[in-house]
């Protein structure tokens, strides 16, 4: 694995560095720790602000080699801080925010609400070099701390940590973690493992159960927290078909819960039978004027089946009909 920061310049076509270059032959680049025999020295580079040197990888080294110093140039919209940062040179990427620098197609900048390009990368990578970082205050350098990757063992750099992994790993945690997101459970109740009461349902708790002890062991940890920053509302879905994809590929066998099969009733036809019975105003009212039972008619009935359902046995749900 080589840093992060010599991919992106190589494949951004080398850009020129932004402060003066001094040459330090057989000298090393004090933030990635690489040889280099040019670079703008530590004071020039850093100036007086500089507050990350704990990040750094060499500190004897008083130089700061080109690429280190071009992914750390630039304020505001300019530059890589404010921005997640993708890079795959097998194909190009979607275009980088509008407001981020153009970089070439096979560099994406953009912002932590838009990371589908990262989650393709990350549960599909190629054997050749990649890189995805992850800002979340984009107040921080993340990306001179980031590696390259090749093939499917990974190092993602997200903030101020490496998150050190594999796609199948993350796959099984993206689809449980989406999984649950669909069913209506917050990040804050997936984080903590306590799911608010009042989303508990008989029909739900198997579920949760079932997604949640599959997440057991990785609370607390970065992969849950990665696999949650990348679900987005509108993509929950997508998400976890697509890491269900994955781990099919890599021939993971999903032993899904068995459930009552009065969960699927539920779903087709609301929330609970009652709800029903006061929808159906028109002929509530009728029946009620009567002085008839409204569960003597049809809608009794539909709740009478659901009660045989419920007797009739556990059934496999299929969880992705
Ligand atoms: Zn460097």
């Amino acid at each position: 694995m080589r840093p992060a920061s010599h991919l992106l310049w190589e494949v951004a076509g080398k850009p020129p560095c932004p402060k003066r270059v001094r040459p330090c032959p057989g000298g090393t680049c004090c933030v990635c720790g690489e040889p280099c025999d040019e670079g703008v020295t530590v004071k020039d580079h850093f100036g007086a602000n500089f507050t990350d040197h704990n990040m750094l990888r060499d500190f004897s080294s008083g130089f700061v080699c080109v690429p280190c110093a071009w992914v750390m140039s630039g304020r505001g919209t300019s530059g890589f801080r404010l921005w997640s940062v993708i890079c795959r040179t097998d194909r190009e990427l979607p275009p980088s925010h509008e407001k981020a620098d153009k970089l070439g197609p096979h560099i994406q900048l953009t912002t932590r609400g838009d990371l589908s390009a990262a989650v393709e990368l990350l549960l599909d990578p190629p054997d050749s070099e990649w890189v995805i970082s992850i800002a979340i205050s984009g107040q921080k350098h993340v990306v001179p701390y980031a590696w390259a990757n090749r093939g499917s063992t990974w190092t993602v750099r997200m903030e101020g940590i490496d998150v050190v992994s594999d796609s199948v790993t993350f796959a099984r945690v993206l689809f449980h973690a989406a999984s649950l997101r669909s069913l209506g459970f917050t990040a804050d109740e997936i984080l903590s493992g306590v799911p608010s009461v009042h989303r508990i349902t008989a029909e739900i708790f198997p579920l949760w159960t079932y997604h949640a002890d599959a997440l057991r062991r990785h609370r607390g940890g970065a992969l849950l927290d990665l696999a949650l920053v990348c679900i987005t509302k509108e993509r929950i879905d997508e998400y976890r078909d697509a890491a269900k994809t994955t781990l099919e590929r890599f021939g993971v066998d999903l032993a899904l819960p068995r459930l009552f099969a009065g969960h699927d009733a539920i779903r087709e036809h609301g929330a609970h039978p009652s709800a029903r019975v006061v929808g159906a105003s028109e002929s509530g009212h009728r029946d009620r004027s009567g002085g008839r039972d409204i569960r003597g008619d049809g809608c009794g009935g539909g709740e009478a089946s659901l009660h045989r359902e419920f007797h009739e046995g556990h059934r496999q749900l299929d969880l992705f009909a």
